[in-house]
């Protein structure tokens, strides 16, 4: 039987706000849909901030009953780009420590644990060790409520149980009686129009669905919803967690100069630890590519696209920077500054082919796994080559738009 995790974010997109503002730490925020105080204050509450929700807002208000509600109240328009980066940090967090995520919303996404957790006291520890690494990629405020169960409709129950903050385990045993303490309309996939049907027909809880024969239900709800209703008063539910990840199709990274390179050296060096970012993250996914490509732009704007087909795939940065090299030789126009340039990887095959008979590939592979170890424990800028350390190349953090504290 499966073990899903459900996690879910506190009032996210007001967290989010808060982690990225120290001043709107603990006050009643509301973020509305719309720019503009005029707009604003037409809009609708979207999220309201906790010290908000205890202050009588909810969502969906109207802004100006909210606004009579709590005078204080502070609004500010959605920032979608920063939710969502929260959102892949979150994504990230689960990818590491599941087998399979499916997100649901911007704010919740489901994890399959089966066989990383085993039992219930496994599915403990890991739900800990996901909010914790999630309260440190996404910030302290950013906090999670995490179900646990073996379907994804009582894991998404369980994780509205207690919030914020919670931690609710139900095992196989319990989903009977949890259920029978649940309202149907609390289940997620039980509208209004459902609940409506139900008790036109007598059924108003749990045990009630219970008693109702599967051909009653068909005949009522037609064969997909009625068979459902039917299983899940029983706990059963046969849709796992779909994790629609696909393999990208290519890997690369390119990057804007804050001033326009002119000379080799300061452009060698840039290629180099572009050729090592790209590098890394195809170790990461397990890849080695097959074809390379260059995007170079000038400061005019016109730019060079080349590629070449390798004979040998590679996933070391050196070796993708010296292909790199020898199109950027053969493309480049050297009357004009460089403003921006790319890396990118393509055609993959997997890593776990055979190791290399010879001896020089099989050190090379070791240097590279003892790197990676590194960088994963101490971050992307613990380790790098002595010939990239004045590059003016750096990760950029993420979209976020000001220098907030995470
Ligand atoms: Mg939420």
């Amino acid at each position: 039987m499966s073990i899903i995790l459900h996690v879910d974010f506190n009032s996210f997109f007001a967290s989010v706000e808060q982690q990225a503002n120290p001043f709107l730490r603990g006050k009643p925020i509301a973020i509305t849909g719309k720019r503009g105080i005029k707009d604003m204050k037409r809009s609708i509450v979207a999220t309201a901030s906790i010290e908000a929700k205890r202050l009588g807002v909810k969502t969906p208000m109207p802004v100006m009953e909210a606004k009579r509600i709590c005078p204080e109240l502070i609004l500010l328009p959605g920032d979608m780009r920063k939710y969502s980066e929260i959102t892949d940090r979150m994504l990230r967090v689960l990818r590491e420590n599941s087998d399979k995520i499916e997100q649901f919303s911007t704010d919740e996404a489901f994890a399959d644990i089966t066989s990383i957790a085993q039992d219930y006291f496994g599915a403990t520890i890991i739900a800990q060790i996901i909010r914790n690494q999630i309260a440190q990629a996404c910030g302290e405020l950013c906090s999670v409520s995490i179900g646990v169960g073996p379907s994804k409709t009582i894991a998404k129950l369980a994780s509205g149980e207690t919030k914020p903050n919670g931690l609710t385990i139900v095992q196989p045993s319990e989903v009977i009686s949890y259920l029978d303490k649940k309202p149907l309309e609390d289940v997620c996939g039980i509208g209004r129009a459902t609940i409506k049907h139900l008790e036109s027909i007598g059924i108003s809880s749990f045990q009630t669905l219970r008693m109702a024969s599967m051909k009653k239900l068909v005949h009522e709800f037609k064969p997909i919803t009625g068979m459902w209703l039917y299983n899940i008063a029983r706990g059963i539910e046969h849709d796992g967690v779909n994790d629609s990840q696909e393999d990208p199709k290519s890997i690369g990274h390119s990057y804007t100069f804050a001033h326009d390179l002119e000379f080799d050296a300061e452009i060698k060096t840039n290629l180099l630890s572009i050729a090592d970012t790209v590098a890394l993250r195809l170790r990461k996914m397990k890849f080695k590519a097959g074809h390379i490509s260059l995007l170079v732009r000038y400061n005019d704007f016109s730019s060079n696209h080349i590629g070449i087909k390798l004979t040998n795939s590679v996933n070391d940065g050196l070796s993708i920077y010296k292909y790199a090299s020898q199109l950027l030789n053969k493309v480049r126009d050297i009357n004009k500054p460089i403003r921006l340039l790319g890396i990118s990887t393509s055609q993959f095959s997997n890593l776990e082919k055979p190791v290399s008979l010879f001896l020089k590939d099989q050190k090379m592979q070791s240097a590279l796994c003892a790197q990676d170890c590194i960088l994963e424990k101490f971050g992307n800028r613990a380790l790098c080559r002595a010939a990239t350390i004045s590059s003016v190349f750096q990760e950029r953090a993420s979209g976020w738009h000001y220098d907030h504290q995470l």
